[in-house]
């Protein structure tokens, strides 16, 4: 559905993708005359003398105002032809998964978002929908996992959590479509600033905007951006959220909607600081390796550079050396990066995955995921560096 200001007023709406993050599309309320978005808390709507919709609007699981300009936007930036909000980056991965039918299968990378593979292995598996995992920058793997006539899903995530290997979409993709599959891409970490999926051959393109897209820590969300608005995978997952009803609310996505109006600024920001971090500690004798895709020494710098616009992202991880506890006496030394889960706000956030994510998990012991935020990099530089003085 196109939002309606901007097809009535273009040159409020501006041309490029930072004027209309920036100005949320130009909208306007045209009763106060007010740019900033009010929140309409109620839940349903009323409908007029011959008990039609007004705006197709019904209740509030479903509509309102706020989540449309807010999709919008979002729907914008990653030139799709429709978005959905939902509850939580999870709430959005778990409705494409709940799209599909029991027997399907899906193909999803080893290295990912945890939750992401625990749907498979715990939620998925209950419900007759079988997976493989691939290992993430290796297409003949993917490409060995996909069962044609039965993998239905094929998911990417890139820069992957937490080692950060670039997937090349636009090859996923070929590969999905020629097996009859459609691929979902978790664009969280890079966000329409740095990848546009679709743009790419993807067909949806799911976020986490708890991280980068609202930006500050303090407001859960998720969202899915759709090439097509009628793939019956996407018309599934999208009525999911009516349906199953893990809905974002209007106070959540007023935070989402305020916090995108800084997202260039913030990522690009993000990414000079960690790319000039990351140089910063490769090759330091208290470290077993730096994963960053804007470093020459990754393994996937170069499908970063064709594939990523302007930057490489904000997140680093670090090998420590000492293992669990040289990682363990660096984070405890460390004064300025918290130490908390997330990623993707304005304060940079240092993480343990394998303490975070349990024994099973594959990430190694000595592995500390950084969130690198919007601070100046020196102050950053040096509290990593006196972690690494206590190792
Ligand atoms: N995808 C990625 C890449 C994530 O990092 C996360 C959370 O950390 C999620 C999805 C799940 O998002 P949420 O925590 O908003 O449910």
């Amino acid at each position: 559905m196109l939002y309606e200001d901007e097809r009535d007023r273009p040159e409020r709406t501006g041309k490029r993708p930072e004027t209309w993050a920036a100005r949320g599309l130009g909208w306007i309320d045209e009763d106060s005359r007010s740019f900033v978005e009010p929140i309409i808390t109620g839940t349903t709507y009323l409908r007029d003398q011959n008990y039609a919709l007004h705006k197709e609007r019904n209740y509030t699981r479903d509509v309102n105002p706020i989540y449309e300009r807010t999709e919008a936007v979002l729907r914008k930036l990653e030139n799709g032809k429709e978005a959905k909000l939902y509850a939580s980056g999870a709430a959005a991965t778990g409705c494409v998964f709940q799209a599909l039918d029991s027997g399907d299968h899906v193909v999803s990378p080893e290295s990912s978002y945890f939750g992401t593979r625990k749907w498979l292995m715990e939620v998925g598996v209950r419900h007759g929908i079988s997976h493989t995992f691939y290992r993430n920058n290796d297409l003949a793997a993917l490409a060995a996992a996909i069962q044609p006539g039965k993998t239905r899903l094929v998911w990417v995530e890139s820069p992957a959590n937490p080692t950060w290997e670039v997937t090349d979409i636009r090859a996923a993709a070929k590969l999905a479509h020629d097996a009859g599959a459609i691929l979902a891409v978790d664009n969280t970490v890079p966000t329409p600033v740095l990848t546009r999926p679709l743009d790419l051959g993807a067909d949806l393109s799911v976020h986490s905007a708890t991280k980068y897209l609202a930006g500050h820590n303090d407001v859960m969300a998720g969202a899915i951006v759709s090439a097509s608005d009628d793939h019956p995978l996407w018309v599934k997952a999208r009525d999911l959220r009516w349906i199953a009803g893990p809905v974002l609310g209007p106070f959540e996505t007023w935070l989402l909607q305020r916090g995108m109006r800084t997202l260039f600024l913030r990522v690009e920001r993000q990414c000079a600081n960690a790319l000039a971090f990351a140089r910063h500690f490769d090759g330091h004798p208290k470290l077993e390796a730096v994963a960053y895709p804007g470093l020459q020494s990754h393994p996937d710098h170069s499908v970063a550079s064709a594939q990523m616009i302007g930057g490489y992202g904000g997140m680093v991880s670090v090998r420590v050396k000492g293992g669990l506890e040289g990682a363990k006496r660096c984070v405890a030394a460390m004064r300025l990066f918290f130490p908390a889960t997330s990623l993707g706000g304005v304060e940079s956030l240092v993480e343990h995955r394998k303490i975070v994510e349990g024994e099973d998990s594959p990430v190694p012991e000595d592995l500390l995921r950084l969130s690198i935020g919007i601070e100046n990099v020196d102050d950053l530089v040096e509290d990593l560096e006196r972690g690494l003085s206590a190792v």
